[in-house]
């Protein structure tokens, strides 16, 4: 959710924010962060040009890495989509949509003091920033970008305070997949269910807007490629309303993903039923 939106929220609910707090939640700061779990870190050399994954089995899903304790150093963003090490498994242009450097849009990282490791991805969470969103121009959507990693990472009393952006990808109203919060470090999407967790948000209010059909479209062949890279299985695909107690991702986009994940079962020759909490 947006600091535009979470305040227009904020007003129609009278100053009630407990419901809206929960939409996402930082993670306590690791333990500790040590110079010495940095400096065990492997050179950016050394994991720069990794080949991209053919097997699936570049990744365990859920299960810990023995070098777990290596990460933690600013090097760990440098990768789009790192396996459990940190290790590229894939280029951006090995996915089948258009994506967008962290770069491009944003000279801030994340505070490496709060920010917990990845080590893996398990799960995919689909949300919407809760903003209305109507145009797909560049500049706009790299403003609303920034405007939602300030009021998440910002250090202001009304910011959250957060490590950084809570998501690590954005679907933008042109269907471009823009880089967030790397995906080597654990999102702050879901309260209680960050560990392992691929955020993805869809900009718009999707309460009372429907998703752009190239929205739509980059997103499902998004989620198809991550989990493809990750061995995410249909049944961890989830929105963000059937892990927590929150209307998002609204219900437009709730019916997408129930009639996409349907369609996924039976190309797939398994089952799908929607759940509830
Ligand atoms: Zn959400």
């Amino acid at each position: 959710m947006s600091r535009r939106a979470f305040l227009a929220a904020s007003a129609a609910a009278g100053g009630l924010l407990a419901g809206l707090w929960s939409c996402e939640e930082e993670p306590a700061p690791p333990r500790a962060v040590t110079t010495s779990r940095a400096a065990a870190a492997p050179p950016r050399a050394a994991t720069a040009r990794a080949a991209p994954a053919t097997s699936t089995a570049a990744t365990s899903p859920g299960t810990a890495p023995a070098t777990q304790t290596a990460l933690g150093s600013a090097d760990l963003g440098a990768e789009l989509f790192p396996d459990a090490q940190g290790r590229a498994i894939a280029k951006p242009t090995d996915a089948p949509v258009i994506v967008v450097r962290r770069s491009d849009w944003t000279a801030a990282g994340p505070n490496l003091t709060q920010i917990r490791p990845m080590n893996g991805v398990d799960t995919i969470t689909v949300h919407h920033t809760a903003g209305e969103m109507r145009t797909d121009a560049w500049r706009p959507t790299a403003g609303e970008l920034e405007h939602i990693r300030g009021f998440h990472a910002g250090a202001a009393a009304t910011d959250r305070q957060w490590a950084d952006i809570a998501y690590h990808f954005v679907v933008d109203r042109a269907g471009r997949v823009w880089q967030a919060r790397p995906l080597a470090y654990q999102g702050a999407h879901v309260k209680g269910h960050n560990e392992h967790n691929l955020g993805i948000v869809l900009l718009g209010n999707f309460e009372t807007q429907t998703p752009s059909a190239a929205q739509l479209w980059s997103l499902a062949g998004f989620i198809g490629f991550v989990r493809g890279l990750y061995a995410v299985p249909l049944d961890r695909v989830f929105t963000h309303g059937e892990l927590g107690q929150t209307n998002c991702p609204g219900k437009t986009l709730q019916s997408y993903m129930n009639r996409t994940r349907r369609a996924w079962a039976a190309a797939e020759h398994t089952s799908w039923t929607p759940r509830t909490t």
